[in-house]
């Protein structure tokens, strides 16, 4: 039975990533930094299931034991601060979290395990103010926001270790992915939510900010598969995971009302609380070389996605106001 450990378990990806990989045979493990009040909603069904270890990107001590006592066959490295807008009111803290904390984990494993297999979460974010449309594996990077410019931190020392110390390490670059696990700040959670509540006339306005950002939104359920097989080919190599479809935040919220039968215009409210100071304007994948070489493409659709979040978070307050 090959051994998984996954760090952010407790996140959106890593809860999705440890259904699939149970569901495959594997023993998982994941991370769990304490903090006073545990979050375990997205794992709840398989507590029992997987182990959850106490360590934290930021403990070298703690994940060179972690290694030594799981010694892992494949290691996703799901952990970050994920959300923009947290990047510049604390970017010494993305900085340790998702630059730094590759570093600890990917020397855990050269020092100690270095057979193991390494996935790291990269971020279309990365490419910030697009330098090609579409984005595909070779377009440059220039970042936006000091999220971006951590992840690109991430990524270069993946590839660095794969060919400096010749480890199995590869970077899977992700355009936006949802769910309803999705956490309820982010754009799509926030707006399926927000016209959920306005359906059932528990609010009568959203707030937003920019409505004319282009992302390319996926499921998340595919994504993780992705992570996957980018771990079961012979040669490491890095990709860019996406669907290829982009949509404005507008469409977001044109789909997301509309299936419920409202005009987002009556109820969208723009806040420049919720401007961004720089904003990546339009993020679009070429799946192309995932397509061909892992066999993999996005399945969810836009709308589908949307319908599935939007009826998500209406069963979720209906069975809240029972
Ligand atoms: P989430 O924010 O839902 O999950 C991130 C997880 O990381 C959380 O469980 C969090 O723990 C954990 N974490 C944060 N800091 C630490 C730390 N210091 N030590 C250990 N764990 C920590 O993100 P997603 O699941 O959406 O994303 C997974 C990865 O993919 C992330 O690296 C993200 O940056 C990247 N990515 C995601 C995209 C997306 O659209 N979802 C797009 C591109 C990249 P806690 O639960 O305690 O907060
Ligand atoms: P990101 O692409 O990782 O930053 O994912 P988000 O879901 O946080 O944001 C996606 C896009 O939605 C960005 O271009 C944001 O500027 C835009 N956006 C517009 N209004 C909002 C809002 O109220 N909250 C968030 N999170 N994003 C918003």
């Amino acid at each position: 039975m090959p051994t998984a450990l996954i760090t952010g378990i407790l996140g959106q990806d890593g809860s999705y990533l440890a259904e699939l990989l149970l569901g495959k045979g594997y023993r998982v493990a994941g991370i769990d930094r304490w903090t006073t009040t545990a979050a375990f909603e997205r794992i709840q069904p398989l507590l029992d299931e997987i182990d959850l270890i106490q360590a934290d990107l930021h403990d070298q001590e703690g994940l060179m034991e972690l290694i030594e006592n799981y010694r892992p066959d494949e290691v996703y490295n799901l952990a970050a601060q994920s959300f923009i807008p947290a990047s510049w009111s604390q970017p010494v803290l993305t900085a340790e979290v998702n630059a730094v904390g590759v570093a600890r984990l990917l020397e855990a494993l050269r020092l100690i395990h270095p057979k193991a297999r390494f996935f790291q979460a990269s971020s279309s974010e990365m490419f910030g103010q697009v330098l090609e449309i579409p984005q595909r594996e070779t377009t440059p990077f220039n970042p936006r926001t000091p999220y971006a410019v951590s992840k690109i931190f991430g990524h270069w020392l993946t590839v660095n270790y794969r060919q400096a110390h010749g480890l199995y390490a590869v970077s899977g670059i992700l355009f936006n992915h949802e769910s309803p696990r999705r956490g309820p700040e982010f754009v799509t959670r926030k707006i399926t939510y927000g016209a959920a509540r306005i359906k059932l006339g528990l609010a009568s306005e959203l707030r937003l900010g920019n409505l004319d950002s282009r992302r390319d939104w996926g499921f998340a359920g595919d994504y993780v598969e992705a992570m996957w097989r980018m771990l079961q080919t012979d040669t490491p190599e890095d990709f860019v995971i996406g669907s290829g479809d982009a949509h404005t935040v507008r469409e977001l919220c044109e789909q997301a009302f509309g299936g419920l039968g409202l005009d987002y215009r009556e109820f969208v409210v723009q806040d420049p609380r919720f401007y961004r100071p720089a904003e990546a304007d339009i993020l679009l994948a070429d799946p192309a070389k995932a397509r061909q070489k892992l066999g993999w493409q996005a399945r969810v659709t836009f709308n589908e996605l949307v319908q599935m979040m939007v009826d998500a978070d209406l069963q979720r307050l209906a069975k809240e106001m029972d």
